[in-house]
């Protein structure tokens, strides 16, 4: 899983900052920035982005990275 923020189309509103309940997205610095080993429901963070600014995609190249070991 992973989380694809394009901040060129993010009208800074915070409600993901507000969604978060684990610390997975914090604002800082003017920045938005996402922590995706926080144990966030990210589809409903990415849901309730106005400009949908958030994308979750998930890929079976994300989940067997380790799985090259031979
Ligand atoms: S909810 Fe969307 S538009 Fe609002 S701050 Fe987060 S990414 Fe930006």
């Amino acid at each position: 899983m992973k989380i694809f923020y394009d901040e060129n189309i993010c009208v800074r509103c915070l409600a993901c900052v507000s969604e978060s309940e684990c610390g997975g997205v914090t604002y800082d610095g003017g920045r938005l920035h996402f922590d995706e080993t926080q144990a966030e429901d990210w589809d409903n963070i990415a849901a309730i982005c106005p400009v949908a600014a958030i994308e979750v995609r998930r890929s079976p190249d994300w989940t067997q990275q380790r799985s090259h070991t031979s």
